[in-house]
């Protein structure tokens, strides 16, 4: 159902849309239009790189546009295909959901071509453009609800040969951290249907919040480059963590659900761990106050596992069973790149 003016095969740069049909009060025939740039020249690979699955996201998509923008074909060899917001509905209302059928398009996949919109585009994506790929790559941050350390992220999946490319293509990031995690929240995720078809997926939580600093829009612009020259799909050589006089990515996993602590109750969240910083199990990292009870003893948040604090609850508001925290611990990258999980 969904149409594009986009030759994928044509040499040269493109820029269109991705046309979904769309109907509301005022226009019956209306098409919600997304952005997409192709950028095709000569042999090389395909790589699709996106953002804006979550609307409320926008270090990747500010990138992605930058990049979309300053790119011409002879920087590229092979194909790069880009949608910097993928969810535009809920990009233009800074939200995680669509606002237009309440869904997240991050538990669409595999889709549904019959609609709602926010299923029509996981649909596109998952059998038009994944096919199209040898890697895909998926730019999130933690949006409103969470503030991540920066840092590049990945699932182990089972086949080898694709979780050691995609450890290599999470390296090129060049962050603090490569974060491996597991997911506690529901299925039909946009990575986990394109690593089922064997692609090599790229992911990030880079920051979270509102407010960007500075410092993370210039981690990913850089580091998204970086990690496309890796590909092959930029020319140029990328650069290492080492040549930039730093040291070497710590890969962190979270590979058991109390990695991710979820408020037991409702309150105001006080946070007393910087990100970033390591815990011993059975440590205070946050605690809950009671706004009708200012009497009761805050609740006691306290890490259920050793390892780095790598992501906290951004609003101080907070619902029960929201998450206040992720513990990850350090692992050795020879038992990720071989072991079975
Ligand atoms: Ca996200």
């Amino acid at each position: 159902m969904i149409s594009t003016s986009i030759n994928y095969e044509r040499q040269g740069k493109q820029q269109g849309y991705l046309r979904v049909p769309y109907s509301y009060n005022l226009a019956g025939w209306a098409n919600l239009m997304i952005p997409i740039t192709v950028i095709n020249n000569g042999p090389g690979p395909t790589v699709l790189a996106l953002a804006g699955n979550h609307g409320d996201e926008y270090q990747g998509q500010i990138a992605l546009m930058k990049l979309a923008r300053e790119l011409t074909p002879e920087m590229v060899s092979g194909r790069l295909i880009m949608i910097p917001s993928m969810n535009l509905p809920a990009a233009k209302a800074g939200t995680r959901l669509s606002p237009v059928d309440g869904m997240n398009l991050n538990r669409a996949f595999p889709g549904k071509p019959e609609g709602p919109v926010t299923g029509m585009i996981a649909d596109y994506l998952t059998r038009v453009l994944f096919p199209l790929a040898d890697v895909v790559m998926d730019m999130h941050a933690g949006g409103r609800g969470l503030l991540f350390y920066p840092c590049s992220t990945m699932h182990l999946v089972s086949d080898l040969k694709q979780r050691n490319a995609m450890i290599d293509a999470a390296l090129a990031w060049n962050t603090d951290f490569v974060f491996v995690g597991i997911e506690i929240a529901g299925s039909g995720l946009l990575p986990v249907e394109a690593e089922n078809q064997g692609k090599i997926v790229i992911t990030t939580e880079l920051g979270g919040g509102e407010s960007i600093p500075a410092e993370v829009h210039a981690l990913i612009q850089s580091g998204l480059r970086n990690v496309l020259t890796h590909c092959g799909v930029l020319k140029g050589q990328p650069k290492t963590r080492q040549q930039l006089g730093k040291p070497d990515s710590i890969l962190v996993a979270s590979l058991h659900e109390h990695d991710y602590l979820l408020a037991p109750e409702s309150g105001i969240f006080e946070t007393h761990v910087s990100l970033g910083k390591r815990v011993e199990a059975g440590e205070l990292i946050g605690s809950i106050h009671f706004l009708e009870r200012p009497d009761r003893e805050p609740l006691r948040i306290e890490a259920q596992s050793g390892g780095f604090l790598l992501a906290t609850r951004a609003p101080c508001l907070t619902q029960q069973g929201d998450c206040v925290g992720v513990i990850s611990e350090e692992v050795d990258a020879q038992s990720i790149r071989s072991k079975t999980f």
